[in-house]
């Protein structure tokens, strides 16, 4: 069994001095992994160290992870941050839309003289609860989706008390596409709705 050499050098990546243990397998660099930084460098023969000990096993700390267990490792991650799974393209399409949408109207009608004030608010309000949700959806938060549709209902609701039959009607259409690109899936990867929490 080859010997492990417990060494103390300089760590080229926060200068701080650390206990480095390398395999003596005659092999020239190795790579090792610093006590305060925990980043990895290679420890080469050109490098200044002092001898500690040799020691039977390397602890736990300095132990490097095999490329397969590496690869493990971020398949773990994959399936945890919100930043590697994958958004179907209808989804983002929609999600940009729905923002360039409701803040474009919300700017015009701001700019329209012949709307009184209380409409103005109920739009401004409108567009910036759409913006909430879709940058909830964007981050993978569900509620995103019930805030969404929290606003159809009340947009539904007041346009069939005054019967405005075709603002109704134009409530629900983006709720449902909504829901129909949060179902599609990417190649194998699970849809908008199952990656969300
Ligand atoms: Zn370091």
């Amino acid at each position: 069994m080859n010997k492990i050499a417990h060494l103390k050098v300089t760590c080229p990546q926060c200068g701080e001095e650390t206990s480095i243990y390398v395999v003596e397998d005659g092999g020239s660099g190795a790579e090792v992994k610093c006590e305060h930084c925990k980043q990895v460098f290679v420890f080469s023969e050109g490098m200044e160290y002092e001898p500690v000990a040799y020691v039977e096993s390397i602890p736990y700390w300095a132990v490097i992870p095999k490329a397969d267990e590496e690869k493990i490792f971020s398949q773990e991650i994959d399936t945890n941050t919100s930043e590697l799974k994958q958004r179907h393209g209808c989804l983002t399409t929609w999600l940009i839309l729905l923002v360039i949408v409701n803040v474009g109207v919300a700017i015009v009608l701001m700019l329209l003289d012949n709307i009184d004030t209380t409409s103005k608010a109920t739009y401004a309000m409108n567009a910036i609860i759409i913006v909430i949700s879709v940058i909830l959806l964007w981050n993978w938060k569900r509620i995103g989706f019930w805030i969404f549709v929290g606003v159809a209902v009340l947009g539904l609701i007041g346009s069939l008390l005054t019967g405005d039959y075709k603002t109704a009607f134009q409530c629900i259409i983006p709720v449902a596409i909504l829901w129909s690109v949060l179902q599609r899936k990417k190649d194998n990867h699970p849809s908008g709705w199952e990656n969300m929490k």
